[in-house]
């Protein structure tokens, strides 16, 4: 069944996203803050928002921006989303807090909280995996948009939050197995084994899990550009789930780790570099690359 739908944020994620929703036979309402990343959409078949309330004027309206900052911004701001009459379904990776105030401050279409998993290849691909959370009837609605953009969705409650602690969770357990990986490498590579012949053996027998194989290959070929998840993207959801430990009173000591990592990547290699070169740190430390 056809929806309206609004679609607010077209970076790497939120472009492939909208295509696929338009691509589903959906009518698709554009808006970017910077307006020359709607030309492609509207070449799709999208229409072209005039302001973020504008785009909200549908069934739903979702969000992929950068951060907390922006999604404020969106809602709360001049012209911003809040009191539409459109459910909000927030895809972009923000703080368990601000989940909170978004759901507290929904207007009358209500609040789904929905990151994802997945980097822009997936997106395109139509492959990501969608982290939902918020009431039954409000993600039962979205299950056909859902479905256009993504593998599966899996559905984690009926407080939005729960949805941000799996992702932000998630995405501590990527740098967490990046941190190990580059750790072995560097181990392996200083004693003459190749980093590449370490990846195959483990990868080929007890980690076989994507991140391992995915990750392991960036590290081995130091492919750390283009980026498709940046470095200043990752440290912010490092800070995030440094946010969420501390309100909850839970020590990670390997989340200091790996977000100094990020810090060493961005001030060695620049803004532009993916976030797996938080494993250059390693290497560096160890006197290689
Ligand atoms: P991106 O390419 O940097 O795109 C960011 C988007 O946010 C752009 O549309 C940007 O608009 C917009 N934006 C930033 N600040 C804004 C503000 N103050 N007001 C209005 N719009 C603003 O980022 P991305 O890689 O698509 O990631 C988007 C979200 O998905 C992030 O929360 C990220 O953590 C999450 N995520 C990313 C990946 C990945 O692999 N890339 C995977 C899963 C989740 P402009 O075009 O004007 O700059």
């Amino acid at each position: 069944m056809m929806m309206k739908v609004g679609f607010i944020g077209l970076g790497r994620m939120g472009a492939a996203m909208a295509s696929n929703l338009l691509a589903a036979g959906h009518e698709v309402t554009v808006w970017n803050r910077s307006p020359g990343k709607v030309a492609a959409l509207l070449d799709r078949g999208a229409i072209r928002a005039a302001s973020p309330a504008d785009a909200a004027q549908g069934e739903v309206v979702m969000t992929m921006l950068s951060d907390d900052q922006a999604v404020e911004e969106v809602v709360f701001g001049t012209a911003g989303i809040a009191g539409t009459p459109a459910l909000h379904v927030s895809h972009s990776t923000i703080g368990v807090a601000l989940a909170e105030r978004l759901a507290d401050g929904a207007g009358p279409g209500g609040f789904v909280s929905a990151p994802v998993f997945g980097r822009p290849a997936a997106a395109e691909a139509a492959q990501l995996f969608v982290v939902a959370a918020g009431e039954a009837s409000a993600l039962d609605r979205c299950t056909p948009l859902f479905d256009a953009i993504g593998q599966r969705t899996y559905r984690v409650g009926d407080a939005p939050p729960a949805a941000n602690l799996v992702k932000l969770s998630g995405n501590f357990m990527i740098m967490a197995a990046v941190e190990a990986m580059a750790e072995a490498m560097t181990l392996a590579e200083k004693g003459g084994v190749p980093r590449r012949t370490l990846l195959d053996v483990l990868t080929g027998t007890l980690f076989g899990a994507p991140i391992y194989k995915t990750y392991g290959d960036f590290l081995v070929e130091d492919r750390f550009r283009p980026a498709g998840f940046t470095a200043p993207l990752g440290l912010k959801d490092m800070g995030l789930v440094d946010a969420a430990a501390s309100a909850s009173r839970v020590p990670m000591p390997l989340l200091g780790i790996v977000r100094d990592h990020l810090r060493t990547a961005i001030a060695i290699e620049g803004e532009d570099v993916d976030w797996v070169a938080a494993g250059l740190a390693v290497r560096r430390g160890a006197g290689l690359g």
